[in-house]
């Protein structure tokens, strides 16, 4: 989110420095397939505006990966797939794609191509430890340096330091599962069942051979716990769910998340704003978080650049928390009802039926998929 914020900034003619913890921005969890994501509607037609969707190769060639097993199927809610086959997309403005798959690794390499042809100023290692601000500005502390600036923009992500030395609210719900991506080799890859499985212990899904994904309702527990995922602790939750012996041969990469959903109560204080995880969290459940960041940035650029610029008229900064901020809570919102579908108790399965029926209506499904693609918001 910082590197888009940062590229809208520096085109309009503003002085930016990226402060990024990581000294290397290279991560398995960034590339095929655990950093596969989803694109939606605004955020293909912002990438777009500003010629960065044609840079990336991955959307050109990603096709959607439920395709090959499982019919047409365009997406799912709460683990209930939709198809293509039911959307009417005439209900529509026809122009570019609705969605797109792109690469996490792809989208940051580009938008930071982007940023350095800007000028941006990218300092990497650098991890953001404290921050003054006055009426003036901000000074920021950053390794054992000291940084000065009109306004400082907290992009950096779910565990925000900005947001917590800032003082922000951030309210919200707990979580209900420990969610599992894993890279793994099973010896007996047929005990499992195909597609995305809900069980009565929680839910599956073999995404392709050697890549799972599990959720496992333990109230967050042990994403909470913050211990490091072991084979054995991978197998033994796999075995609760699926209710079988499988067997985990190997584990290679793995990463847990919840799904806690919570928001700043406010995206603005003063001279320093949040934007992207920062501002908000929820279950990566339907693919928003990053849809989500990229319109904050593309929402707040142009509205922060004309105030630095003297140019903006009285308001047009508060325009971007009282736009941005109802948009965050309705996906949270989205994360959360999926959440109750997805329990492991009789009246959520019961409830889970009858969204199967309507998701496989037409209007059931196009309702979906322009939630999920955002095509409401064009
Ligand atoms: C498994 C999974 C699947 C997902 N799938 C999708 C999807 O399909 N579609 C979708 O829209 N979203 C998806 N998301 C969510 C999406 O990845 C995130 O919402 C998005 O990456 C958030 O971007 P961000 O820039 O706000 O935060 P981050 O990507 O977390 O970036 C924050 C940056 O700040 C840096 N940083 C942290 N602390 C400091 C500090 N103190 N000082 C300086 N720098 C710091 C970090 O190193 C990092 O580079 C998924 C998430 C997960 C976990």
């Amino acid at each position: 989110m910082g590197l888009m914020l940062a590229c809208e900034l520096a085109l309009a003619r503003c002085t930016v420095l990226v402060l990024e913890k990581a000294a290397d921005p290279h991560s398995p969890l960034k590339q095929l397939p655990f950093g596969i994501r989803g694109l939606s509607a605004p955020s293909i037609e912002a990438l777009h505006r500003r010629g960065l969707l044609e840079r990336m190769e991955v959307p050109k060639r990603m096709t959607n990966p439920f395709n090959a097993s499982r019919g047409r199927q365009a997406g799912h809610f709460a683990g209930i797939p939709f198809s293509f086959d039911h959307i009417d997309t005439s209900r529509w403005r026809p122009g570019l794609p609705y969605s797109l798959l792109a690469e996490m690794a792809e989208l940051e390499a580009v938008l930071t191509r982007r940023a350095e042809e800007l000028g941006v100023d990218i300092r990497r290692g650098l991890a953001i430890t404290a921050f003054q601000q006055d009426t003036d500005g901000v000074t920021v502390q950053a390794g054992d340096q000291s940084f000065g600036a009109a306004w400082l923009v907290g992009c950096d992500g779910a565990r925000s330091v900005v947001r917590k030395l800032g003082g922000f609210a951030f309210e919200g719900t707990e979580p209900e599962f420990t969610g599992y991506s894993v890279k793994l080799d099973i010896v007996d890859p047929e005990k499992l069942g195909a597609g995305r499985v809900a069980t009565a212990r929680g839910m599956y899904f073999q995404s392709q051979p050697g890549y799972l994904n599990m959720q496992d309702f333990d109230g967050g527990a042990f994403h909470q716990a913050g211990l490091p995922v072991s084979r054995e602790h991978v197998q033994a939750v796999l075995r609760r769910i699926s209710d079988t012996d499988v067997t985990v041969g190997a584990l290679h990469v793995a990463t847990t998340w919840t799904d806690r959903a919570r928001q700043a109560t406010s995206y603005h204080q003063g001279r320093v704003l949040l934007a992207g995880d920062a501002a908000h969290i929820h279950s990566p459940l339907g693919g928003q978080g990053l849809n989500l960041g990229l319109g904050d940035a593309v929402n707040l650029g142009w509205k922060l650049a004309a105030t630095i610029h003297g140019e903006a008229p009285a308001g047009l900064l508060d325009s971007y928390q009282a736009e941005r901020h109802p948009i965050g809570a309705q996906v949270l919102d989205w994360s959360r009802a999926q959440v109750a579908l997805m329990r492991p108790s009789p009246e959520a399965r019961a409830l889970n039926a009858i969204f199967r029926d309507l998701i496989n209506t037409r209007d059931g499904a196009t309702y979906i998929a322009g939630r999920v693609w955002g095509v409401a918001q064009l």
